[in-house]
């Protein structure tokens, strides 16, 4: 990756919550058009990094960078959540949470009117992603009662409604059937396919190895090691850190 253009680049990030230091001199980079894994045991600090990127909470120390399309950088401490949306960056939730008044089309639409030019495009967006994760048999149903699959698919619909450039996906498999996973896999990979870089944090290894470029282990907060995600798998301290939790 080192010939590739970084797209956020994480540099000594530390961040506590009272007396838990949940991210501890954090450094790594996402490329451009990369799937990059992000695994690590529970309590890492996955979650929380993303939460860091995506301005959901402000790190202590440290630098978070975003590389815009022609190469010019953004601090990320200063921007509030919706501008690092409008930057290019969208993201799925563990525990996803739609506007349950709203139907599945209109929670679609809400977030592509903010992101894009007109009311018309932002329609069509929204008519293009709600076929894309295959929710439009269910278009016109309020977001109560879903299942757990169609609420991780309107989530990822969701941030795909920002025209994220790169896309963090929290877990997205999690509570999935295999036949689910599969689905949700095959539009992760689509969604690459059309440029978008993708940040994949999960705990099935399989889907890890079968779908990331490269991936990233974190241990208690901090950088642990990163490569090739089979030969990354092999690492003695990447199975004791996964045989501790
Ligand atoms: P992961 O996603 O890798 O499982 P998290 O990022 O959710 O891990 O959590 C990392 C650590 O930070 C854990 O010890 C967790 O309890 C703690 N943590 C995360 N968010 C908060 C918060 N809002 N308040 C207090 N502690 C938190
Ligand atoms: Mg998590």
């Amino acid at each position: 990756p080192e010939n590739c253009k970084k797209i956020i680049e994480l540099k000594n990030v530390d961040k506590s919550f009272g007396g838990v230091h949940a991210i501890n001199n954090l450094s790594f980079s996402i490329y451009e058009g990369e799937i990059l894994g992000l695994i690590g045991p529970n309590g890492c600090g996955k979650s929380t990094s993303v939460n860091l990127m995506t301005g959901v909470y402000i790190h202590d120390k440290g630098e978070i960078l975003y590389y815009n399309a022609d190469g010019s950088s953004v601090t990320l401490k200063e921007q509030s959540v919706p501008n690092r949306a409008k930057l290019g960056m969208g993201r799925t939730f563990q525990t996803p949470k739609p506007f349950s008044d709203l139907t599945v089309f209109e929670n679609i639409y809400t977030i592509a009117m903010l992101y894009n030019r007109t009311l018309k495009e932002a329609y069509k967006a929204a008519e293009e992603i709600l076929k894309f994760v295959q929710l439009d048999d269910i278009a016109e149903q309020k977001c109560t009662k879903l299942p757990i699959e169609k609420r991780k698919w309107l989530d990822m619909a969701r941030a795909l409604a920002i025209r994220p450039r790169i896309l963090m996906l929290d877990e997205c498999l999690a509570g999935l059937t295999p036949s689910e996973m599969e689905t949700s896999l095959d539009m992760v990979r689509k969604i690459n396919k059309q440029g978008i870089t993708v940040l994949f944090i999960e705990h099935v290894m399989s889907a890890v190895t079968k779908l990331c470029n490269r991936v990233v282990v974190m241990e208690e907060g901090h950088f642990m090691t990163e490569g090739d995600p089979l030969e990354v798998m092999k690492k003695p301290e990447v199975i004791r850190a996964y045989l501790g939790e």
